[in-house]
């Protein structure tokens, strides 16, 4: 299963947030054997929230999208989600019955359109918040605040899913410029996939759905680097 992650907000692009959010939910897909094809960070702003979600609902099983669900003004990703597939906004019934049942404090004083979610789309309850989340036909919209992120992505997680990768790592001391003709003879004797990352000394990744491949390329790499 391939999917698209979307990060929204202008705090990302500066740096002021760190994006904890695109690393965490690429671990936790990958975990489930979902291939992670993109990440994007993209600012709150409606048109260009809109045009991304449709080209990945579009090219992948499935999208996840963080970030700029509130009411506030600057929160705009549930309306380029309703954008990207022509929906209105409309008060979801589902919401309403959730705030009602869990919310301490009354729906009067609910900032307006909170219970607003893009027409026909199935609502996420948030269980760390307020604000729900959405699942419009393969996108999944969730918070951005890390908790009710994460919260909420418990309750979606099983729509992901793939063939179980195995990975193991093997440490090398030596430059990696040292390493050329032996990866390329990994990547010919074996079907694995290795990655080499370089940060005081190398760290070679070695990946495949087969265990034993993985095992028997992580042991002839050891002998020779
Ligand atoms: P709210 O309903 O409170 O407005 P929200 O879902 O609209 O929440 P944002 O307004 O986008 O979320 O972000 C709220 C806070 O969550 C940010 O100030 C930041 O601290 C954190 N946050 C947002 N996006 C990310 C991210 N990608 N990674 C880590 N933290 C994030």
């Amino acid at each position: 299963m391939d999917v698209a992650v979307v990060t929204v907000g202008d705090e990302l692009l500066v740096g002021e947030t760190e994006n904890t959010n695109a690393s965490w939910l690429g671990r936790r897909l990958a975990e489930r054997g979902a291939t992670v094809r993109r990440m994007l960070v993209v600012p709150d702003e409606q048109d260009v929230i809109a045009n991304s979600v449709a080209r990945y609902a579009d090219a992948f099983d499935a999208v996840v999208v963080t970030g700029g669900l509130g009411p506030t003004h600057d929160d705009v990703t549930l309306d380029g989600v309703a954008h990207a597939f022509d929906l209105e906004m409309v008060e979801h019934e589902d919401a309403v019955i959730w705030f009602d049942e869990h919310v301490e404090y009354s729906r009067q004083d609910l900032v307006s359109g909170t219970m607003k979610l893009p027409d026909g789309a199935s609502m996420i309850p948030n269980d760390e918040g307020v604000a729900p989340g959405a699942i419009v036909e393969n996108v999944y919209v969730l918070p951005g605040v890390p908790d009710e992120m994460r919260a909420m992505y418990e309750r979606i997680q099983e729509d992901f899913q793939g063939e179980q990768i195995t990975t193991e790592i093997v440490h090398s001391e030596g430059p990696e410029s040292a390493l050329i003709d032996v990866l390329n003879e990994a990547n010919e004797h074996f079907d694995v996939r290795v990655g080499s990352y370089p940060n005081d000394g190398v760290r070679l990744k070695i990946a495949a759905t087969d265990p034993d491949e993985v095992e028997r390329a992580a042991e002839w790499l050891r002998d020779r680097v």
